[in-house]
C-alpha cells in the first residue's frame, strides 16, 4: 500500500468574543489540517500548530516526498522529510508542516493495521488521561478578576480537577487574579499559571515568590524561550515547578532545554515539535533527564486525540506504587472548529478523558463541516 496524495486545508472561524493573552489578541481561529490518502482510499488526518497558511505552504513543499511512500513505515518518511527541510528549518513552522503530515500518517497507519495509535506507539500505561482546562484568557470587562474566577468555577463544575490560567499582564494584576481564582475554587483543585514568556527574569522571580503560598502546580513559560539561563536561574530560586517547551522544536531543541536544567515539566506541542514520531523520542529524552512531559495542545480534536494517545503511553518519573497522574492540556477557550469539525467530541468525566479505541487516532473530520469552515483558495 502506498500513499497516493497529501491534501491540506485551512479552516477558520471568527470568534464571537475576542480574547487576548500576554502577547496578542485573537478574533479568529485558523488551523491547517492535513489529509494523507492511501491508494485504497483509506486516509489519516493531521494538524499543524502555528500560522495556518504558512504551514500549508510547508505541507505543499513536503508532499512530493511523501507521495508513493509506504505509510506503515512512518518514521522512515519522517526522516526523509526532516532531512529535506533541515537546512531551512531547524525550528519553526516547516517543522509544524512535518508534524501535521506525520500525525496524519500515524492515523492512516493505525487504520491500515486496525490498531489505535497508542498501541502502535508502544502501549498504553493508562486507559484514561487526566486533563487540565486551559482558559481564563483576558477579555475587555469591568471586573476581570471576578469574570476569571467565575470561569474557573464553571470548569470545576464540569468535573475538571486541574486548571491553567493566563498571567503576564503585570505582576500586581496577575497576583490579584491568581488570588481571586484560588479563593474561588478552594485548595483542592490544582492550579497552574502561564505567562507566555511575558516576564523579565526579575518580574518572574517576584511573581513566583508572591504566589508560592497559593499552591501552584506549575509556572509555565515564565521568561522568553531564548533565555535558557533565565529559566535555570528561576528554577533554582522558587519552589514552584517550572514548565516550558511549547516554542521548542525537535529533539535537538529539547536536548538544549533539558541539558540546561530549564524545566521540571517539558511541554512539546505534537503538532509543532515534530509530530508523534519525534515527540515519542522527545518523551524518551525527557525521561532520561527525569523530567515529565505534559504536551501543549491547542487545536481541533485531531491535535487533542494525538495528545491523548501519546500521553497514554508515557512513563511517569519517578516510578512508584502510588503513581502521580499523567496530564494533558485541554483548551476550553472559544473554538468552533474544535467543537464542530471532528467527531467524536471528547467528554470529561471527573477530570479524565478516555483514550479512543478505534483504529488510528479515533477521530474523523465531518466533510460538511470541513466545507463550511474551509477557506476558499
Ligand atoms: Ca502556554
Amino acid at each position: 500500500m502506498r500513499i497516493k496524495q497529501v491534501e491540506s486545508y485551512v479552516v477558520e472561524q471568527r470568534l464571537e468574543t475576542p480574547f487576548y493573552f500576554s502577547q496578542f489578541g485573537f478574533d479568529e481561529r485558523q488551523i491547517c489540517l492535513v489529509k494523507v490518502v492511501a491508494e485504497d482510499g483509506t486516509y489519516g488526518w493531521g494538524e499543524g500548530y502555528g500560522p495556518a497558511n504558512v504551514i500549508r505552504a510547508g505541507v505543499e513543499f513536503l508532499a512530493p516526498l511523501v507521495q508513493g511512500e509506504d505509510p506503515l513505515q512512518v518514521e522512515a518518511i519522517w526522516s526523509k522529510m526532516h532531512l529535506r527541510a533541515m537546512d531551512y528549518a531547524r525550528r519553526g513552522v516547516l517543522v509544524a508542516a512535518i508534524s501535521a503530515i506525520d500525525i496524519a500518517i500515524w492515523d492512516l497507519r493505525g487504520k491500515l493495521l486496525n490498531q489505535p495509535v497508542s498501541v502502535l506507539l508502544g502501549g498504553r500505561r493508562r486507559e484514561s488521561v487526566k486533563v487540565y482546562a486551559t482558559g481564563m484568557y483576558f477579555t475587555e470587562t469591568d471586573d476581570l478578576a471576578g469574570k476569571l474566577a467565575a470561569e474557573a468555577c464553571a470548569y470545576v463544575e464540569q468535573g475538571f480537577q486541574a486548571l491553567k490560567m493566563k498571567v503576564g499582564l503585570d505582576v500586581d494584576t496577575d497576583v490579584r487574579h491568581v488570588r481571586a481564582i484560588r479563593d474561588a475554587i478552594g485548595d483542592e483543585i490544582e492550579l497552574m499559571v502561564d505567562a507566555n514568556h511575558a516576564y523579565s527574569r526579575s518580574e518572574a522571580l517576584a511573581f513566583a515568590k508572591r504566589i508560592e503560598p497559593l499552591g501552584i502546580r506549575f509556572f509555565e513559560e515564565p521568561v522568553t524561550p531564548e533565555d535558557y539561563e533565565g529559566y535555570r536561574e528561576l528554577r533554582g530560586r522558587t519552589s514552584i515547578p517550572i514548565a516550558g517547551g511549547e516554542c521548542e522544536y525537535l529533539l535537538a531543541g529539547f536536548r538544549h532545554l533539558l541539558s540546561n536544567n530549564c524545566v521540571d515539566i517539558a511541554q512539546p506541542d505534537i503538532c509543532a515539535a515534530g509530530g508523534l514520531s519525534e515527540c515519542k523520542r522527545i518523551a524518551a529524552l525527557a525521561q532520561a533527564f527525569q523530567t515529565n512531559v505534559v504536551p501543549h495542545s491547542w487545536g481541533t480534536g485531531i491535535a487533542f486525540a494525538a495528545g491523548l494517545h501519546l500521553v497514554s503511553t508515557l512513563d511517569i518519573v519517578p516510578g512508584r506504587l502510588r503513581m502521580p497522574d499523567a496530564l494533558l492540556e485541554m483548551d476550553r477557550s472559544e473554538n468552533a472548529l474544535r467543537d464542530n469539525l471532528t467527531a467524536p467530541i471528547f467528554s470529561v468525566s471527573d477530570g479524565y478523558v478516555t483514550v479512543p479505541n478505534a483504529p488510528g487516532l479515533g477521530v474523523d473530520v465531518d466533510p460538511d463541516m470541513l466545507a463550511r469552515f474551509s477557506r476558499a483558495v
